[in-house]
């Protein structure tokens, strides 16, 4: 399975358009890994975990084929995640061509809001109606927590997430038969029932890639900083839920307590995880 970082941002990105702190304007003079769009990310040429605002431009820059995306998980439909000017451009009256059909799977509320946001970007169009899919040429797939579900080649299971209830935020493990690569933004810290789930069903993590909106000891609310970050991964690799080989990244960085590439990946190298950056592009 070969993924790409398509963004590594927080729903701020980085730098933020009107910050003047130290790390916003270093970012602005270094550029690099330093520039962070917000999060989603591809797996192989035909999957997408969110169709989020920057999606688009970094597919374009990434060399990633959006037009042949067959799925696309969306984790919730909060505006960095999910942008309905882009999944609007594939009705008819844009004068689309060609468009291959996508299946969008998310939860029944994430969906709901998704369609929402459709129908106010392009008054009319009904996202989850028949007409709506047909037009837009999608399947929808409304996925339940804890479920498994077939997407072409992939094995998709939901995990339920603390992030957002109101908008039935969820995350993912997606399995190709080869790899198994978890997908964890945005998150709080895990209950205690998805661990019990992860053990009792035996996941074995080859990736871990994991929300780090905050730097230590800076609690936000919704996300993980880095302190929790590092309580996650040690309670994954007590229990075999990722072990040496896993290769664990972190993602949707914001500026809150967080720093430049370089000085994370050698802080977050002790701990035995590195940051991603925008337009990483790793087989797993
Ligand atoms: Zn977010
Ligand atoms: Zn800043
Ligand atoms: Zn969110």
């Amino acid at each position: 399975m070969e993924i790409t970082f398509l963004g590594t941002g927080a729903a701020t990105a980085l730098p933020l358009p009107f910050c003047n702190c130290p790390l916003c304007c270093k970012a602005r003079t270094s550029g690099g890994k330093d520039i962070r769009k917000r999060s989603s990310m591809a797996v192989n040429d035909d999957l997408l975990v969110d169709l989020g605002p920057d999606t688009a431009s970094a597919a374009y820059l990434y060399g990633f084929p959006l037009e042949q995306v067959q799925y696309c998980l969306q984790t919730h439909s909060h505006s960095d995640h999910f942008d309905p000017a882009h999944l609007i451009t594939r009705l008819p009256e844009y004068a689309s061509a060609g468009v291959v059909p996508m299946k969008v799977c998310g939860s029944s509320l994430t969906l709901k809001h998704m369609s929402e946001g459709v129908f106010r970007e392009d008054e009319g169009t009904d996202m989850l109606s028949p007409e709506g899919m047909q037009k837009l040429s999608i399947q929808i797939h409304q996925a339940f927590p804890y479920s498994t579900f077939s997407a072409g080649r992939y094995r998709i299971t939901t995990l339920p997430c603390g992030h957002d209830p109101g908008d039935g935020s969820m995350v993912y493990c997606i399995q190709d038969g080869n790899s198994t690569l978890l997908y964890a933004t945005d998150t709080t810290s895990f209950s205690q029932e998805i661990w019990d789930f992860l053990i009792s069903y035996e996941f074995h993590f080859t990736a871990v890639v994991m929300d780090h909106t905050y730097g230590s000891g800076i609690n936000g609310e919704g996300h993980l900083n880095q302190d929790q970050f590092i309580e996650q991964l040690r309670i994954m690799r007590k229990n075999g839920i990722a072990g040496e080989q896993t290769l664990v990244f972190a993602t949707h960085i914001s500026h809150e307590g967080n720093s430049t590439h370089s000085d994370m990946e050698r802080e977050h190298a002790a701990h035995g995880y590195a940051p991603a950056y925008d337009g990483l592009s790793i087989r797993i």
